[in-house]
């Protein structure tokens, strides 16, 4: 086991870290070459009652380290002119930036692990919302746009865009920890990090058994900084920030959808959420329109039937399944043709389907003003 870094064995690890992570929370921001399997992702259930406005508002005195960033919540428009990022270092010795606050914490964090014999490095941090931009077009140029869209990040959405959120790997005697795989595995070095993330303001923003509400599977590398007395009540709790949020907001997760599943003896749940995944993600390529409630449309629009009908209109795909849901949404003044702007869209119908056990495809775009109802 050797204690020297070689620059070999980082391209290896950054190479398979882009592979992993790619899908992931964090992959959003990374952008890499994602050759594996989809990380599990599952939406949060939300049964009460819609909120029509969005919650999370821009900071208006400084920066707000409460911000929610996730598949509902854009990052805040002006965010970035009262973001303060200060320069900082990969543990692969690239710069990077991090919002000035979370690294002065971080600094903390690392130093007191120093001290145990853990060093805990940054992997990715701050990535600009033109910076995603331009990976989206780049692979969106090099690979087609269907491709792009399954697997890189929609700017806007991701937590590492308001700099407050850092991924790290391990080093432990000379060990890297640094693949997903490794990290995942790694709870023993991880354990007592997390437990102490909350003396230092950090949460960790996707954990083990949440998947449902933060909409991410487990990472263990990725922090959020939002402040001491937020992370010890978050942690002391055993919360997300989505449901800290939420008890400050009337029990609303703030700007997320309402979600009526109805009753099916065609889909669970769970298989819902997955299609629900494709749709939300069609919303938030879409700017200017907030998705406010989802209604399964009912066994009658997704059984043989409506499979035929689908198929008979592309006889070469040849899908297996077909899923509807009904949607309410508004837009805002940026809203783009078919949708016009400041309109309030209700029951707007979409159709999903796949072949096999492959991802949702859109075949009836809700959006369009001509479309179905
Ligand atoms: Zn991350």
């Amino acid at each position: 086991m050797s204690n020297h870094f070689t620059k070999k064995r980082f391209m290896m690890i950054a190479l398979g870290l882009c592979a992993s992570a790619a899908l992931s929370g964090c992959g959003e921001n990374r952008g890499g070459t994602p050759e594996t399997a989809p990380a599990v992702r599952v939406i949060s259930e939300i049964t009460t009652e819609v909120t029509t406005e969005p919650t999370t508002l821009p900071p208006e005195e400084g920066l707000d380290y409460l911000v929610l960033v996730n598949r509902d919540n854009r990052l805040p428009e002006n965010w970035e002119t009262f973001l303060e990022l200060e320069k900082a270092v990969t543990g692969a010795g690239a710069d990077c930036q991090v919002e000035t606050q979370t690294l002065k914490h971080f600094k903390k964090l690392q130093r007191h692990f120093q001290k145990k014999g853990v060093e805990i490095v940054l992997s990715s941090t701050y990535r600009s919302v033109q910076d995603q931009q331009a990976v989206l077009d780049d692979y969106t140029a090099r690979r087609g746009a269907e491709f792009a869209r399954k697997y890189v990040g929609i700017p806007g959405y991701s937590e590492h865009q308001t700099g407050l959120a850092v991924d790290v790997w391990l080093i432990k005697d000379g060990e890297w920890i640094a693949t997903n795989e490794a990290m995942l595995q790694a709870e023993d070095l991880f354990g007592p990090i997390h437990e102490a993330l909350a003396d230092y303001g950090f949460i960790l923003r996707y954990p083990k058994g949440k998947e449902a509400v933060t909409g991410y599977a487990y990472e263990p590398w990725h922090f959020r900084y939002v402040g001491e007395d937020a992370a010890k009540e978050i942690y002391e709790k055993d919360q997300t920030l989505e449901e800290y949020l939420a008890d400050r907001n009337g029990g609303r997760v703030p700007g997320a959808p309402s979600v009526d599943y109805g009753s099916s003896d065609l889909y669970t749940k769970e298989e819902m959420d997955g299609a629900i995944i494709a749709l939300k993600e069609q919303f938030m390529r879409t700017g200017g329109c907030r998705l406010t409630r989802i209604r399964y449309a009912g066994d009658d629009k997704c059984g043989e039937d409506a499979l035929a009908q689908i198929n008979a209109s592309d006889a070469e795909r040849a899908y297996t399944q077909c899923i509807a849901f009904l949607t309410d949404f508004y837009t805002d003044g940026t809203a783009a043709p078919p949708l016009e702007a400041n309109t309030d869209y209700t029951d707007r119908l979409w159709r999903l389907a796949r072949r096999g056990n492959g991802s949702w495809e859109i075949v009836t775009d809700g959006f369009d003003v001509d479309g179905e109802r």
